[in-house]
């Protein structure tokens, strides 16, 4: 498949980001990251007040911001691979009228997994790579192996943070899935195994 549009559906920890990147670079499409943009333009204020008031909650930022971020980088590409959009149903909606979407993937992971990862995940704030403390620790001790700047925690990987992500998923992120299951092009991928077996079943898809 050349440029494809995929969505790639899963709760907080279930791994978009480090299978997004993978995907990126294996259809050299580009990896579009709704809560980097997001992280990036934290203090901007807005009508709604600034992203940073809802992400520290573990809530979801308004529709209207996240969908013009969207938009706007969706209309610079080709291919690409969205990781953390659509986080609702009203967004998945949206999506429909500006893309035409080629597959959507649907990461399951338990919650005690999601705990444990989101608990340890470390991340790079100059490249955005990220670390787990215990599955995926850096070379050196608190240093980025890509650029070498020192990985720090997010804030909102925090214990009640997460248990409010996953609550959120629930409700709103769920009915995403509902959505486009009955649709042509979307997989459910088991992603408890080590990246490197999830990379595996993913390619098998294509
Ligand atoms: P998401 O973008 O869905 O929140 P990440 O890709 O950031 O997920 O992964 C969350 C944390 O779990 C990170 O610390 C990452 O290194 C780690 N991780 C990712 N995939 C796996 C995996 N298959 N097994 C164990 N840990 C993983
Ligand atoms: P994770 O997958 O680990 O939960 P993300 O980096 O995708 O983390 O998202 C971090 C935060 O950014 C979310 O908790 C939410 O506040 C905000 N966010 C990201 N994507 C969206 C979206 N599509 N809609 C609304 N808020 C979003
Ligand atoms: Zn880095």
């Amino acid at each position: 498949m050349k440029s494809p549009k995929i969505v790639l559906l899963g709760p907080p920890g279930a791994g978009k980001g480090t299978q997004g990147s993978l995907i990126s670079g294996y259809f050299e499409i580009a990896h579009i990251t709704t809560g980097n943009a997001l992280r990036i333009n934290r203090d901007l204020k807005t009508e709604y007040g600034t992203p940073r008031s809802y992400m520290d909650r573990g809530e979801l930022v308004p529709d209207s911001i996240v969908n013009e971020i969207v938009e706007v980088e969706i209309k610079k590409v080709g291919g690409f691979v969205l990781d953390g959009y659509p986080r609702n149903k009203e967004q998945a909606e949206y999506l429909s009228t500006i893309a035409e979407i080629d597959k959507v993937i649907y990461l399951h992971v338990a919650n005690e997994e999601l705990i444990k990862r989101l608990s340890g995940r470390r991340v790079c704030p100059s490249c955005s790579e990220n670390y787990h403390i215990e599955f995926r620790p850096p070379v050196r001790n608190g240093k980025c192996d890509s650029c070498g700047d020192k990985l720090i925690q997010r804030s909102d990987d925090e214990k009640d943070t997460i248990l409010n992500r996953l609550r959120v998923f629930s409700e709103y992120t769920k009915p995403v899935l509902e959505y486009y299951n009955n649709r042509e092009g979307f997989t459910k991928v088991e992603g408890r195994d080590n990246p490197e077996d999830v990379w595996e079943s993913i390619r098998n898809i294509f």
